[in-house]
């Protein structure tokens, strides 16, 4: 059997086979972590806005 060593697109985050540089999955994942970083900046943001 040859073994021909083709680039194949994998996901940069969990290393399966994906047609993009990151999958569905993780790019959902990525997506929600910012979101939940957003919202603790803007939630850090207005308590200390508040309590000063
Ligand atoms: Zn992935």
């Amino acid at each position: 059997m040859e073994e021909k060593k083709e680039k194949k697109h994998v996901c940069t985050v969990c290393g399966k086979p994906s047609e993009a540089t990151i999958c569905h999955a993780c790019e959902e994942k990525i997506r929600g972590e910012a979101l939940e970083k957003k919202k603790e900046v803007e939630k850090a943001g207005r308590t200390d806005t508040g309590r000063r």
